[in-house]
């Protein structure tokens, strides 16, 4: 059995590599376009290669997918975090948990995890073509026909494992085969807030906030940092993953909210300053913070709330304490566009899931045909989530059906 994996990404390396353990007679290529393999993998993680997320509730898991998540749900059964774990090291690749769970390779380095994928598909006898930019395929007479720059290939199977795209166009002739293609979008951005005074406070982080998108249920909660442009890190890049679509018909231009106290609730709140009132209620608003917020971001919040940071606590009126708690749990911000977040871009769209078959990654459209990775409209917030559905799904593909 002949079989063509198209892209050496992530997906496709994994995919060549699982069709020829679960089917060691047949012929694998695996096809590129570039001049280079595994290019993303390469940048990953700052250089480090975020492979996954510790996180071995498949449940848990997929909901951390904006896009594909009960798609997902399915496929962990066959392919999860500890099957990745494992996988790596077996091959000698260990892996180390960050405390906020992301999994790197012990030696810090994404060449690690490119070595141990291209050595096993080197001893697999995966054979590598670069510089092949497959055009079209067509099936016929039984079997798939494939049309780069140079010449054709004929194979029995297809992985294809060409990536997110950022334009429809890229995924035309997919469409083309019959597939339905979600409008692809970007996710995991930050945002612009030209008209905001508090992109002074650049390089000032919180480590719990709550962001909201006003007129809207979407929520999302972590570190957040604000940045020369206005807002970026996890709880903002989480949101913005979400809420993609909808930020995107708004055209990048609405408002949010932020609560910079993250956890607590209104009545937690009442009783720190109760607190504060009748310990150190002499001492000036400004000099004494109650919370955990770095101090220009309290000024900052304190003085947009219309309060002198010299006035002491006690006294400090009713109606100006309800002004400041409504500024720590409602700060309103206007958004106008977005900044791509640069260390971990996706897209979001893609193949559409209706049209494949979570239990093999067959396409339910063509025979003979499937596909892993992010082609398919399926995305993840950062953390190493991203890398394991390319995992999960290229493992699944690489099966053909089989289980
Ligand atoms: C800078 C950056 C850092 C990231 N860091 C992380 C991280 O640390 N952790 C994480 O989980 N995710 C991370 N991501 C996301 C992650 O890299 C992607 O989700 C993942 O690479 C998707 O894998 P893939 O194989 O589906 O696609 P890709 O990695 O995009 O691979 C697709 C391959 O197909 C080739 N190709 C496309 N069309 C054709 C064609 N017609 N013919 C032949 N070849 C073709 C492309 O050249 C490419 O090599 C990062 C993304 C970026 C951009």
């Amino acid at each position: 059995m002949k079989v063509a994996v198209i892209g050496a990404g992530a997906a496709g390396y994994f995919a060549a590599i699982s069709v020829k353990a679960h089917h060691p007679n047949s012929e694998v290529f695996l096809f590129e376009k570039t001049n280079k393999v595994l290019a993303k993998v390469r940048v990953s993680g700052g250089g480090r290669c975020n492979v996954t997320h510790h996180c071995l509730n498949n449940r848990l898991l997929a909901e951390n997918y904006p896009r594909g998540q009960k798609f997902l749900k399915t496929a962990f059964d066959q392919f999860n975090v500890s099957d990745t774990i494992g996988w790596y090291e077996s091959r000698g690749v260990k892996l180390k948990t960050e405390s906020d769970n992301r999994m790197f390779p012990e030696s810090d380095s994404s060449e690690s995890i490119r070595k141990c994928l291209m050595d096993e598909a080197l001893n697999l006898k995966v054979q590598l073509s670069l510089n092949q930019h497959i055009m079209s395929i067509d099936w016929c007479a039984k079997e798939w026909v494939l049309t780069f720059g140079k010449g054709e290939e004929k194979v029995d199977c297809i992985i294809v494992a060409t990536g997110g795209s950022p334009k429809r166009q890229g995924l035309k002739w997919l469409e083309d085969l019959g597939h339905q293609v979600v409008e692809p979008q970007p996710s995991l951005f930050s945002f612009n807030m030209p008209n905001e005074p508090i992109r002074e406070l650049m390089g000032v982080s919180v480590q719990q906030a709550e962001v909201r998108l006003v007129g809207s249920k979407l929520k999302a909660n972590g570190p957040l940092l604000i940045t020369h442009w206005g807002m970026s890190g996890p709880a903002i890049l989480k949101l913005s993953a979400f809420g993609a679509r909808v930020l995107s018909d708004k055209n990048y231009d609405f408002s949010c909210q932020v609560n910079w106290l993250g956890n607590t609730n209104e009545h937690e709140l009442r009783e720190i300053f109760d607190n504060v009132l009748k310990e150190v209620g002499n001492r000036q608003i400004g000099n004494k913070n109650p919370f955990e917020l770095p101090t220009r971001l309290w000024e900052y919040l304190v003085t947009k709330s219309s309060i002198s940071l010299s006035k002491p606590w006690r006294d400090l009126p009713k109606k100006e304490l309800n002004r400041l708690i409504n500024t720590l749990f409602n700060d309103t911000y206007e958004i106008r566009g977005k900044t791509t977040f640069k260390e971990e871009f996706v897209t979001a769209g893609g193949v559409a899931l209706d049209d494949i078959d979570p239990d093999t990654m067959k396409s339910k459209v063509c025979p003979n045909l499937y596909f892993a990775g992010e082609v398919m409209d399926i995305d993840g917030i950062t953390g190493g989530f991203n890398f394991q559905a390319a995992w999960t799904t290229g493992f699944i593909a690489g099966k053909l059906g089989g289980r």
